[in-house]
């Protein structure tokens, strides 16, 4: 692999950085996205969640760790 981060545009790593860091839509159907390497749930799977939070009104956040690239993030399901 010859690409290195120093080689790709600003703007791309700024648009990388804000994706990781925003939370993701939880949808009790369809699971998660991770949003690093772009895998979707797979069927019988749970998308490596680590911790489901308590509802906080309508939202309720959950705490995941991606089980192919290993990012972590956090989801957020709102009823
Ligand atoms: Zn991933």
């Amino acid at each position: 692999m010859s690409l290195r981060l120093e080689d790709l545009p600003v703007e791309l790593l700024r648009e990388l950085v804000a994706r990781v860091r925003q939370a993701v839509d939880y949808s009790p159907r369809d699971g998660v996205t991770c949003p690093l390497c772009r895998t979707g749930r797979r069927p019988g799977q749970d998308m490596g969640v680590i911790k489901t939070m308590a509802w906080h009104g309508s939202l309720r956040e959950r705490y995941h760790a991606c089980r192919v690239c290993g990012h972590r993030f956090k989801s957020v399901q709102s009823c």
